[in-house]
């Protein structure tokens, strides 16, 4: 199976463009973000645009598989941040120096995993934030719910 054409274009509608992950947004500059599915296939996930979300080439290439890590303060397991189902702001705080700090067990793994703050995604962040590309329209409109 694979996502069809029609889920496809859903989740790039419904994301506006938006990493669902890092809140980077899509842009000319951007290798082309990707179809992520929240639970892998290979750990039962589905097709459906419940268990999709739209995610940068970096964060679905870290995410790989993984659906789960351990909380890196706590060394407990923990499911990956979902975003379809948990809210970013619940999970995340973007920090003065564009780092992500995970605020929630969920927020701390997927962070960890995804490698939200490698140096230069950070300088990534800080340059799209000077454009007036971050975080992403998705973001602000997330913040107001
Ligand atoms: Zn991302």
């Amino acid at each position: 199976m694979t996502v069809s054409r029609a889920n496809a274009r859903e989740v790039r509608r419904r994301a506006s463009g938006c990493c669902e992950y890092c809140r980077q947004l899509e842009t000319k500059r951007s290798i082309r973000f990707q179809i992520d599915h929240i639970i892998a296939r290979r750990h039962g996930g589905d097709d459906s645009l419940d268990n999709l979300c739209l995610s940068c080439y970096e964060c679905n290439s870290y995410k790989g598989p993984h659906i789960a890590a351990l909380d890196p303060l706590t060394e407990e397991p923990t499911r990956l941040y979902n975003p379809r189902t948990q809210n970013w702001e619940a999970h995340f705080d973007l920090q003065l120096d564009m780092s992500i700090g995970g605020i929630s067990p969920e927020g701390r793994a997927t962070a960890s995993v995804l490698r939200l703050n490698l140096p230069r995604r950070i300088i990534e962040r800080h340059e799209a934030w000077l454009r007036g590309e971050y975080p992403c329209v998705k973001a602000a409109a997330d913040a107001l719910q």
